[in-house]
């Protein structure tokens, strides 16, 4: 094969299954009745794209599935490259017996992270924080089309994992710690699979991992003495299982995603099971809860080498894993190994001829809903996409609807446009630092290496006018600025890399925290932190004016610069509590005790409170004929009453606004429309009211709200706004502050 425009004789040329204008469970039942077990058992299996080489074992084993494991990518890592070998790879597949196509699978997790030159977005830490299910979706479309367009049509994609405790090193993976706000965001499976017209050439088949629990296992002393968190044991009530990490799930199912990952942690339901249970053994929740009780139609991967965990030896982890639900096995360099044994599993009964045909029939349905069995080859229409100017707008967009203003005395920001502005710090200029893990290869790496802008270029584009210098040590003279921003934070990751003890700390580094003295000790300043969790920055926010969290941006720093200079407002909110010190973890919104540094859901916003209040109001006022929208439109009128609002827009009489948006949030939470994005902007106002109070009331008020304006962020989540304003006039009342 060389580029585009292969043309293969089709052999099984007028078989049913092979005829599109039939069915999908038609073909699915015609294909299954000319497969011989060999064909069954291939199609079960996956394995990686360095291990068959040249591609000869897709038609030798008849394999199903190929993947490229966390940045395996081919040589040249070029769009063209990637099409050509998986063109290659389906060539193969074409030339067994029934032409049956391969599915080819990557972690497209933020963008076509693999892909050099690809749109690369924040990591899902920080779209949680955007709070924009809208943009999640876009997100997903573009992931999508640029994933697609390189002849690969599944993404190991979105982790709708969980994260109770940032010690663990996959929390940047995470949309956040309350399940509500995973299920908010997970409109990107809606985008990766084009909601369900799966055979567009813009679309992927998405993956929801990793079942179940991942982000709920306990931080603790591994037998070999370091700390671990990554594919440890989540010990959980069956209450805690089905309100915690079982929804998302649901979620997922709902909208119809191709596929699910198990997790390699184990869970032990306290009350019921006497011991941790790998998950890719638990029949129990793989085919009782998973696909009878959710009613998931998709196809279960196992993750690679996630069976191999089982024991006690390699045919014991097929039979169990095959049995307890999983379809297709990831066996990326065993896949040998994994077809003799399950073929001799077979021929003994101890793997049924019926659980065969199960997995079988469930792949091959993804297959003919992907419209690979009618157009198995690579549609490179969309190539010039990929990283083009319209996608990374939007990767920009979310780069700075990610951002959370944590802190803004004075307001220190925005910065002027003609500022004069010192900036320093480790990860102001690192494009690899600010994407963090799971880009161009599996760990990530610091320096420059893919296409995209630093927060230092994007600040030096976005304000051409302002006076910027750059001095990563802070060693420059300090004489003569203004103001200073100190970009400290993380180095990439991935996976159990990351824990916290297993080579990663929550501190700042050595050099992160001299630069923050320096700067902060000369001028007024602003301290960013570029990384995938909240880190312990207790000891430097009362050195500096301001305080933003960036988590892993992407490639678009331009977006950064966005809300640095006030070209968009800060709007992002915490998607995870910050702890005060590592002491305190886990720490969670709705604990018993909770007295974090920043609550859930915290985020100062620059942007006009009254403003925002007018635009819904207008929007409502179109909707006739609904007397329950009549009454908020009403009450956001009185909200708006022009003597309870400062010029600059913001909140000068705050019982009277949260009076008003109370009634308002009560009339929309009574009407039955969809009205999420008009809770939300009310309830946001209502918590620039409380904040910006609260602020005035000095740190003595924080504590004592704080858990009250989580609680507030969980209640809107979940579809309680009235409760939200409520929550947060207490908090208000509560800080003594009426
Ligand atoms: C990870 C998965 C990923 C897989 C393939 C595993 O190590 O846990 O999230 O999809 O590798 O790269």
């Amino acid at each position: 094969l060389s580029g585009s425009g292969a043309t293969v004789v089709i052999n099984a040329h007028g078989l049913p299954y092979l005829n599109p204008a039939l069915p999908i469970a038609q073909r699915v039942a015609d294909l299954m009745s000319r497969m011989s077990l060999q064909d069954k058992v291939g199609q079960m299996t996956q394995a990686e794209r360095a291990a068959v080489a040249g591609g000869g074992d897709i038609a030798t084993y008849r394999l199903g599935s190929i993947l490229s494991g966390g940045g395996s990518v081919p040589t040249p890592n070029t769009p063209q490259a990637w099409a050509d070998m998986v063109d290659n790879f389906q060539l193969h597949a074409q030339a067994t017996p029934l032409q049956i196509p391969i599915i080819y699978g990557e972690d497209s997790v933020h963008g076509d992270n693999n892909l050099q030159g690809a749109t690369v977005f924040p990591h899902d830490i920080g779209m949680g924080a955007t709070r924009d299910p809208g943009l999640a979706e876009q997100e997903g479309r573009i992931t999508a089309t640029e994933t697609r367009a390189t002849g690969v049509q599944w993404a190991f994609a979105p982790c709708v994992c969980v994260t109770r405790d940032e010690r663990w090193g996959r929390s940047y993976e995470a949309f956040g710690e309350d399940p509500a706000l995973v299920q908010l965001m997970e409109t990107v499976i809606d985008g990766l699979q084009n909601n369900g017209n799966l055979a567009d050439p813009t679309a992927v088949l998405a993956t929801a991992k990793h079942y179940l629990g991942d982000g709920g296992t306990q931080y603790g002393s591994s037998t070999n003495g370091t700390y671990t968190i990554d594919q440890g044991v989540t010990y959980a009530t069956q209450q805690q299982v089905d309100a915690l990490y079982l929804p998302p799930y649901q979620t997922a199912v709902d909208k119809g995603v191709g596929a699910v990952m198990p997790s390699y942690s184990s869970l032990q339901i306290l009350g019921k099971d006497s011991a941790p249970v790998k998950m890719h053994a638990r029949t129990d929740m793989l085919t009782g809860v998973l696909k009878n009780q959710l009613g998931f139609k998709g196809f279960v991967v196992s993750d690679w080498n996630g069976i191999d965990q089982i024991g006690p030896d390699y045919k014991n982890d097929v039979k169990v894993s095959v049995n307890a639900g999983i379809d297709m096995v990831m066996a990326p360099y065993s896949y040998k190994d994994f077809i003799t044994d399950l073929t001799a599993l077979a021929g003994s009964g101890d793997v049924t001829t019926a659980r065969i045909n199960d997995a079988v029939s469930r792949i091959v349905t993804q297959k003919f809903e992907l419209g690979l069995f009618d157009h198995p080859y690579s549609d490179r229409t969309n190539l010039p996409t990929i990283g083009d100017a319209a996608h990374r707008q939007v990767a920009r967009q979310a780069a700075a609807e990610s951002q959370v203003l944590l802190k803004n005395a004075g307001n220190v920001l925005p910065l002027s446009k003609t500022a004069k502005v010192y900036v320093a710090g480790s990860n102001a200029d690192d494009l690899g630092n600010q994407t963090g893990g799971w880009t161009l290869s599996w760990q990530g790496q610091s320096g420059p290496g893919d296409v995209g802008t630093t927060i230092l270029a994007g600040m030096k584009q976005v304000a051409p006018h302002a006076t910027i210098t750059y001095s990563k040590d802070a060693s420059a003279p300090t004489a003569g600025y203004n103001v200073g921003v100190v970009v400290v934070g993380e180095t990439p990751y991935a996976e159990g890399v990351g824990d916290v003890g297993n080579g990663h700390t929550l501190q700042l580094s050595v050099a992160d925290r001299a630069a923050v003295d320096k700067v902060c000790g000369a001028m007024k300043c602003v301290v960013m932190t570029v990384s995938g969790r909240p880190l312990d920055i207790t000891g430097i926010v009362p050195e500096a004016a301001g305080v933003v969290a960036s988590w892993l941006p992407g490639t678009e720093g331009e977006g950064v610069a966005d809300v640095l200079f006030g070209a968009n407002p800060f709007t992002g909110r915490l998607p995870e509590t910050w702890a005060k010190a590592e002491s305190q973890l886990p720490i969670n919104v709705g604990d018993a005790t909770y007295d974090p540094l920043y609550a859930y859901g915290w985020g100062l916003r620059t942007d006009n409170g009254r403003n925002r209040l007018d635009a819904v109001r207008d929007q409502l006022a179109g909707v006739h004929g609904d007397r329950d929208i009549a009454a908020a439109v009403s009450a956001l009128g009185r909200a708006l009453t022009p003597g309870w609002w400062n010029k600059d827009g913001t909140v000068r009489d705050a019982k009277q606004v949260l009076g008003a948006l109370q009634d308002a949030t009560n009339a929309l939470n009574r009407s039955r429309r969809d009205t999420f994005d008009q809770d939300n902007a009310v309830v946001s106002v209502a918590r620039d009211v409380a904040q910006a109070r609260i602020a005035n009331g000095g740190p003595a008020a924080m504590p004592l709200t704080a858990s009250l304006t989580a609680n507030a962020e969980h209640a809107l989540l979940t579809g309680r706004p009235d409760q939200a304003v409520s929550l947060l006039t207490q908090a208000y009342t509560k800080a003594g502050l009426a």
